[in-house]
Parts: C-alpha cells; structure tokens; sequence
C-alpha cells in the first residue's frame, strides 16, 4: 500500500463532538496524517468563537476533572475555560431520604471536580482549531452510506445530495451518534434497550445561589440533575437541569405554562436552591441503555454514542467518549510509528481491549445509579440511606466515587510521550 493511492489516510463518519474531537485528537497525535470528515450537518462557515455570545437556552455538557486533562493535551482547554463554569461539589441525595452525600473539588486538592460548557461553545472551540488544520479536510453535507474493505484499507462511499463519491483509506472511524444504521449495516452486535423515560433539559434562574455545587437528585419519579451553569451577572444563580420523565409526565410538562413547569419543578426539587423564577427552553430525548461488544472490525472503529449511549443523569457519556478517542489515538500513533496499517484489526482490537474495562465500568456505574434509586422498594430505600450516609462517612469509598465523578478511575490514555517509547522498543 503507498499513500499516493489513497485519497485519505482516516475518514470520521460523523463530525459531532466525538467525531470533530477524535479529528483535532488525531492533528495533535499524528501531525502528517490526512483526515476527511464526513457530517450530515451543513458547517456554519460564520460560526466563530470571537462572535459567540453565552445564551440562556444552550444546552451542556459536565466535563469531568480527567477531560480537561485531556483537553489541556489537545490544547484547546485555554479556549473552552472562558465559558466553563466550574463544579467545585457535588451533592447527592434522594428526595424525601435522610441519606446524603457530598464531594467536594478542595478534598482532592483541586480547583473543580468538573466544568459545565454549553455544547456549542464546545463545538465552536473544536471547530475554531480544526479549521486550522490544514491536513483535515470536511464533507459537508454529506452521508457515509457504506464501507467496503478492500487490500488498502476501506472504500467508504459518501453521499452528497444525488452524488455518491468513494473515499479510499486506510481505516473509516464510525462516529454518527449510532442512529444512522450504519454499524447495523456494517454487522456490529449491537444491544439497546429502553429506559423508557425522556430526558428534559432546560436552565433554569433559582433565588440562591448555587455555590458551583452539581446536585444530583433521585426522586421516585425518576433522577434529576442540576449543574451550576453561565457567567455574567446572574452566573450564580443560573443551572442547567437534566430531569427525568416517563412519556406521560414529559407530556404533561410540556403543555403547561413556564410558570407551571417551574412549581413542578420545584415540587419535584425542593428548596434547596430556594425558588424557581425562571426556564428556558425544553429540549427532551428518548432515553435508551446502547451498548456493542466488539467495536472493531478489519479498518472500522466505532466511538462516540456510535459505540455506547448511556442514561446522561450522571453526565457520563462524552466523557466516556472522550477516554475512548484517546486510547484509539493513542493506538493509531503507535501504529504509525511503527509503519503499520492503520487499520489493521490487531491495532484496533488494542484500542479495544485497553478501552473495554472503562466502558464496562462506567456503563454499570451510571446503570445501577438508575435501577437502585428507581426501586420503589422500602427496604431498598433504608439501603440506598445507608448506602448514602455511609458513602458520606467511609473516606475510601468516598474516594472511589470522587474520583469516578472526575473520570479519574480507569486508565488515562496519553500520546506525545509515546512517540519515543515506542521508538526504543
Ligand atoms: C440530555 C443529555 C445530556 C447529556 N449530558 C452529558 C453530560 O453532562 N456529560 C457527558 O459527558 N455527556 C453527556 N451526554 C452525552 C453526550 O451528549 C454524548 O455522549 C455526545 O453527544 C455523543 O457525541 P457523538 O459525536 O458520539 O454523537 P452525536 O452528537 O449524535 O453526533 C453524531 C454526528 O454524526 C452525524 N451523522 C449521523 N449519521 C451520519 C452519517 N451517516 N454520515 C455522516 N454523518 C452522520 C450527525 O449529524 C452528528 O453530527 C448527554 C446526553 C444527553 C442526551
């Protein structure tokens, strides 16, 4: 195989945040490498960081401790920190319970446990370093409508409007958020099933201040999340809310009036924060458990929400996503390094088993939280107080769940030093 032949060394079938990640991810890693990204979304050439203004009705994400890590080596963490607000505790608790526990960022020596960032500040960063990289090169609109293996790698066809062209590669990175079919198309096993619930999200005005304090709140009707959020004059008393919904209660929630929704709220909340006194606007999604066991095939990887979609109340998932894109980069430089095909099933399969334990964990983590604080048992109850306070009072397994919630527990996949290391192997 030469590169000559090639029209690109790695196609990213979806330019979402794993996708748009993985591409900078990949700059950083393996400068001379070319990149081609395939997203269905039209870009917004005016999109740029120096116009954006922080809106109340933005949707976020929790970035645990681990991802800014992760971003300061992507060197882009200086960018996000401007609208990053940080979570200096975390208290959980379930409504109506005596159990409680709290974290906080001071116990561990750190400025913030995690930062809140609305996804398109995020995505404006990303964007805003990507199109300075000469060696990545967008197609969009455009749709990956299939891979085919061949001696050089993939053939990957892409559909743009009634043209289809095909990319030739060396591996295609699936990252389309796992509701296009394209992974079922291309025979992964995959395994979902319904919470059935919905996610609303919303930010909200409370009368407190929030003391950049991450409430979690397992109520009987579902958990719920708040996450200090924004900046500017009301900074502190801005949150964002994730609330949990059966069909039903969604569709109750929806048809009353802002001032309704906020009683509901507060009902379902408590006092906390004090009173309610504003929402945004709502956005809600259909809340499933996705999991697939072999993310790799011969020149295909899946991340992202392609590869896990998890219940978000424990704001897990792109964290998860991000580990994940490290350690496939961190393969595919090791690889190149060496002068092997990237997409070689022996260098994927790496990526996956260095990843499998992490996705293990953290999918059982954010699971379980759901499945324990939904039974309506009153033995489980008495155990889910205990279970709190004791969690509250036992420094190691206060600890355990720290360091969970900073995404410090597994393995941290790196790259830049790595270079060397494989070299003197
Ligand atoms: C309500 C909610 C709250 C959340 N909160 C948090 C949180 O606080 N912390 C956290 O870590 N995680 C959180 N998550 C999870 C996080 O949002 C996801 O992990 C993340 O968005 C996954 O990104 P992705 O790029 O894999 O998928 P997506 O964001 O779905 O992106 C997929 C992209 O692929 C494109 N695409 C689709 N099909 C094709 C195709 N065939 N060809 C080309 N392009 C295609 C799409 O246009 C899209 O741009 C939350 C999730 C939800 C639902």
């Amino acid at each position: 195989m030469t590169r000559k032949q090639l029209d690109t060394d790695i196609v990213i079938a979806g330019g979402g945040l794993a996708g748009a990640t993985l591409a900078l991810a990949l700059t950083r890693a393996i400068p001379a490498l070319r990149i081609t990204v395939v997203e269905a979304f039209p870009l917004t050439p005016d999109a740029s960081a120096d116009t954006y203004q922080p809106s109340y009705d933005a949707r976020s994400t929790a970035l645990a401790w681990g991802s800014r890590l992760m971003f300061e080596e992507l060197d882009l963490w200086g960018a996000l920190a401007r609208h990053a607000t940080p979570i200096r505790h975390i208290h959980v608790s379930d409504r109506g319970r005596f159990g409680a526990t709290r974290l906080a960022a001071s116990d561990h020596d750190q400025d913030a446990l995690g930062y809140v960032v609305d996804n398109r500040w995020l995505g404006l960063c990303l964007m805003s370093a990507l199109v300075a990289c000469p060696q990545v090169t967008w197609r969009a609109p455009a749709q990956v409508r299939g891979v085919t293996n061949n001696v050089r790698g993939v053939a990957v066809q892409v559909a743009s409007g009634e043209h289809v062209t095909e990319l030739q590669a060396q591996c295609v990175v699936i990252a389309d958020g796992g509701r296009s079919g394209l992974r079922e198309q291309l025979g992964f096993r995959v395994d979902s099933s319904s919470y059935g619930q919905h996610a609303l999200i919303a930010n909200v005005s409370t009368s407190c201040d929030h003391g950049f304090t991450a409430y979690e709140r397992f109520t009987d009707a579902g958990p719920m999340a708040l996450l200090p959020h924004g900046s500017g004059d009301r900074a502190g008393h801005d949150s964002a809310l994730v609330w949990t919904l059966t069909d039903d209660a969604l569709e109750r929630i929806l048809a009353v009036t802002d001032e309704e929704r906020c009683q509901q709220l507060q009902q379902r909340f408590g006092w906390r924060l004090g009173r309610f006194t504003r929402i945004g606007q709502c956005h809600h999604y259909p809340l499933t458990l996705t999991t697939v066991n072999e993310v790799v095939r011969p020149g295909i990887a899946l991340i992202g929400n392609a590869a896990h979609t998890l219940h978000p109340v424990a704001g897990q998932g792109f964290n998860l996503a991000l580990r994940g894109i490290m350690a496939l980069v961190e393969q595919l430089q090791q690889a190149q390094v060496r002068g092997e095909h990237l997409g070689s099933l022996q260098i994927l399969r790496h990526y996956q088993e260095n990843h499998r334990r992490d996705c293990q964990s953290t999918v059982r983590f954010s699971d379980s939280l759901i499945q324990i604080f939904g039974l309506d048992i009153p033995a489980m109850k008495l155990a889910r107080d205990a279970g709190l306070v004791g969690l509250d009072l036992l420094p190691g397994a206060k600890r355990w769940f720290a360091r969970s919630a900073m995404g410090l527990g597994g393995r941290r996949p790196r790259f830049g030093a790595v270079t060397q290391e494989v070299m003197d192997d």
